[in-house]
């Protein structure tokens, strides 16, 4: 490595790195969307391997903390399977207005099991970093840096599941970023996990009505002012009942860091050190109030501060706002939504108030086309989770995990399809993607 000039920059040497393997499927990013990819690719027949950044399975369930599933109800396949699956170990319950709330410690182990048992090569702690297209336009190897080096890795067909569509861009594909006028992207939120509550005596702080504004109450009492003004508390186990025990586990989303890119390192660690240390703030201050907060403990502060959004990678269709208030319906849908517009304010100043177009902008249930998880400016190359092809508005809506869970399933499935029979993606029929999932459908559905 030589330095140019004293500061100004260096110049890096070329050099060879090793492509490690070649497989049929290549998933980067262990998130939802990802954990879905890898288990539909690897059920359908695929070699699969599944490369995630942080040292476990689950993205925003887990190193976010934020096992909080929106829009899963009447989703088939892994997310009802996930479902079951955290029910029977007694780690996760649904909650009013069909959500679900888990253990994201159980998350994390039980999505390692699946992935396991599938067949899908976990690799960890490793980040993908670059790409490189053969002379047809076709993406070819993921690069990776890790304790291991630079490392390169083939691949028939890779996803991206990166969540911020790391992979893509790398790749060369085209994207949007945030709102269409102003590129702001909504704010970030650190997640805590919290114990020392009983749900009997906190049950009306928690996700029922009134309980965000309760809880705002409970915090401006000792004059916190939360960053976020809907401050949210969610049970997600219950504790002993009836019991003295203060040993119910809860979810705290308290907090909003504003313009904050998810692609700058520097501007991501900066909202993470004052995120920290405000959900420090809102949680010594809840226990100064004494009473039924007198034993409330901070378990812990997500490894991975929560990032709303980053790249929209441009697809063969993209999923727009007069999709979801039209209800839109398509041939090839792989999913339907049914969640609303739900736009965290993307301004300190609005941020008091809940953002308008979540009250103006009705939306119907709608569709999600396998169009809009094929990238469009290069091949070979699937999408799924909350960086597929949709506008900013669409976007608030799809990205929750119920519906990154079942896009990541279509994704792996059309994946597993495309390298299986040596196509590209988007030379597969639909009907041969539906079929597969048909398939694996029903061998969920028939108990072991
Ligand atoms: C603060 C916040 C609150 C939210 N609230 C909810 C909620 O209550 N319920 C809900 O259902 N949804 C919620 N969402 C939305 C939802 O969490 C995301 O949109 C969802 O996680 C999308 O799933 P994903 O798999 O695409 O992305 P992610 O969960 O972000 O997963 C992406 C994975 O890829 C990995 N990764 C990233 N870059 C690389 C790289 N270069 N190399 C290797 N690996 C990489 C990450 O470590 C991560 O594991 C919330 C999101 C945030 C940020």
């Amino acid at each position: 490595m030589t330095t140019q000039s004293r500061d100004a920059s260096f110049t890096e040497p070329a050099r060879e790195i090793p492509v490690v393997e070649r497989r049929d499927v290549l998933v980067c990013g262990g998130g939802p969307a990802g954990v879905a990819a890898a288990l539909a690719a690897a059920r359908s027949g695929a070699k699969t391997r599944l490369i995630e950044l942080h040292g476990c399975l689950g993205g925003v369930w887990t190193a976010g903390n934020l096992s909080w599933i929106l829009d899963p109800a009447d989703k088939p396949g892994v997310m009802r399977e996930i479902i079951m699956e955290l029910e029977r170990r007694s780690s996760g319950s649904w909650r009013p207005m069909k959500k679900f709330a888990a253990d994201p410690e159980v998350v994390k182990l039980l999505l390692e099991e699946l992935c396991l048992e599938a067949g899908v090569t976990i690799h960890l702690h490793t980040r993908v970093v670059a790409a490189a297209r053969d002379a047809q336009n076709r993406l070819a190897v993921a690069v990776t840096e890790s304790k291991s080096g630079r490392q390169a890795w083939a691949a028939s067909v890779l996803v991206d599941t990166t969540g911020d569509g790391d992979l893509a861009a790398q790749a060369g594909c085209g994207f949007d970023v945030g709102h269409p006028e102003t590129g702001e992207c909504q704010p970030m939120s650190l997640i805590a996990v919290l114990t020392g509550l009983r749900y009997d005596q906190v049950r009306q702080y928690t996700t029922h009505e009134n309980g965000k504004r309760l809880l705002l109450d409970e915090m401006e009492r000792v004059g916190v002012s939360p960053s976020y003004s809907a401050p949210t508390l969610i049970c997600v186990r219950e504790g002993t009942p009836g019991s003295e025990d203060r040993n119910g586990l809860f979810i705290m989303m308290a907090n909003h860091e504003y313009g904050v890119s998810a692609m700058d390192a520097d501007q991501i660690t900066r909202a993470t050190l004052r995120a920290r240390a405000e959900v420090h703030h809102m949680v010594d201050g809840l226990r100064s109030l004494g009473g039924v907060w007198s034993d409330v403990a901070l378990v812990s502060t997500a490894a991975q501060i929560g990032a709303r959004e980053a790249r929209r990678i441009h697809g063969r269709y993209t999923v727009t706002t007069e999709d979801l208030l039209t209800g839109a319906r398509h041939e090839d849908a792989i999913c339907r939504v049914t969640f609303p517009v739900d736009v965290h304010s993307t301004n300190p100043e609005r941020g008091k108030s809940t953002e308008s177009v979540n009250r103006t902008l009705k939306s119907q249930p709608y569709d999600i086309p396998l169009r809009a998880l094929i990238a469009r400016d290069v091949d070979g190359l699937v999408l799924a989770g909350r960086c597929i092809s949709g506008d900013f508005i669409a976007h608030s809506s799809y990205r929750v995990t119920g519906n990154a869970v079942t896009m990541g399933q279509a994704a792996g499935t059309l994946a597993s399809v495309a390298a299986r029979t040596d196509r590209l993606p988007h030379q597969v029929p639909f009907a041969e993607v539906r079929g597969v999932l048909e398939r694996m459908e029903e061998r969920l559905l028939v108990p072991a």
